[in-house]
């Protein structure tokens, strides 16, 4: 187990979210699924002639995606992502990505990854899912990569028009649908969920398994944002439901797109501010309870407990909590 010990002291320091954490200059930093660097090039989406010329340029790069997967490159340390030309990339919904500083246009392709190697694709190359490729890319292409999966899996759902039935088409560029029937325009779903570690007044945080996880499995609570409802009461809300700690002082901590299938995670802190005593709600919670640092440590060392993986808001929240990395991870 790679838990590497911040000793009290500095677990002492990191017991609040310093104001580099909150206003994203900390912990949170550099979130997995959050780096990308490539200009969405908005004001392009409806220049059917920039679009053409772009789709007609051999240097544009397309990213195809499937069942949540793109190819990745395993070829020596690096992992890289794999593009195609456009006259190499299957049939299927076509979006914009964007532009990169050097002025190369991307495109995403919803469509069928091919058995036989892609003319130019080297040795090595699989398809692989946002959770395995989250920590193993580039900035630039965890960004391209998460918009990708994002937007295939928003349109792999939404054929149909919720107005009248009838079929929906891409429109802007591959950013919105319109009905054929009665031209209703259609934009992107997404699902904001709330993932949040409560602290009780030793600074011990809140740790539950999912009653459909395995044994020794345990992560933060989390929950959907409900309609007509804030992220701070979606917070407490779901933290009463699911252990019986009332929680006040919600504070955003950062948060990460997570297009499986298609929510966005709102990292939040919170602190219980009546009894402590636990309560699961046995449907959703198999088990819950305090740990102190001390506490976790030693559970992650010895493996009765293991921690979600790095590439999840809730792993990068407990190791702001606890004021260093930590290993343990399912
Ligand atoms: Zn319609």
């Amino acid at each position: 187990m790679d838990v590497r010990d911040a000793g009290p002291g500095q677990a002492d320091r990191h017991g609040e979210l310093s104001s580099a954490e909150l206003s994203g200059g900390g912990g949170l930093r550099d979130l997995a699924l959050s780096r990308g660097e490539v200009d969405r090039a908005t004001a392009r989406r409806t220049d059917a002639a920039w679009l053409a010329a772009a789709w007609a340029d051999p240097g544009t790069r397309v990213v195809v995606v499937e069942d949540g997967q793109a190819p990745v490159s395993a070829a020596g340390e690096a992992q890289e992502l794999v593009f195609v030309s456009p006259d190499q990339a299957p049939d299927g919904v076509r979006f914009l990505l964007g532009v990169d500083a050097g002025g190369v246009v991307y495109f995403g392709v919803a469509g069928s990854l091919p058995a036989q190697a892609w003319p130019g694709l080297r040795p090595g190359v699989r398809p692989i899912s946002l959770r395995q490729a989250g920590p193993l890319l580039s900035d630039r292409d965890v960004g391209l990569m998460t918009h990708a999966v994002a937007l295939a899996n928003w349109h792999g759902t939404h054929g149909h028009c919720p107005r009248c039935g009838a079929v929906t088409e891409p429109a802007a560029a591959g950013h919105s649908r319109r009905c054929v029937n009665d031209g209703s325009e259609h934009f992107p779903r997404l699902d904001p969920a709330v993932i949040m570690l409560v602290t009780d007044p030793d600074d011990r945080c809140l740790l539950a398994r999912n009653a459909m996880w395995p044994e020794r499995r345990v992560s933060i609570l989390a929950g959907f944002v409900e309609p007509g409802e804030s992220a701070e009461q979606a917070v407490a809300r779901e933290v009463l439901e699911e252990t019986g700690i009332e929680v006040g002082d919600a504070r955003y901590a950062g948060s990460q797109p997570w297009p499986m299938p298609h929510s966005l995670m709102l990292g939040f802190r919170a602190r219980a501010i009546s009894g402590l005593e636990i309560k699961v709600d046995a449907d959703e919670i198999a088990e819950a309870r305090w740990f102190s640092r001390d506490e976790l440590r030693a559970d992650i060392a010895s493996g009765a407990i293991r921690l979600p993986p790095p590439v999840s808001i809730a792993h990068r929240i407990i190791e702001s909590w606890y004021g260093a990395s930590l290993g343990g991870a399912w």
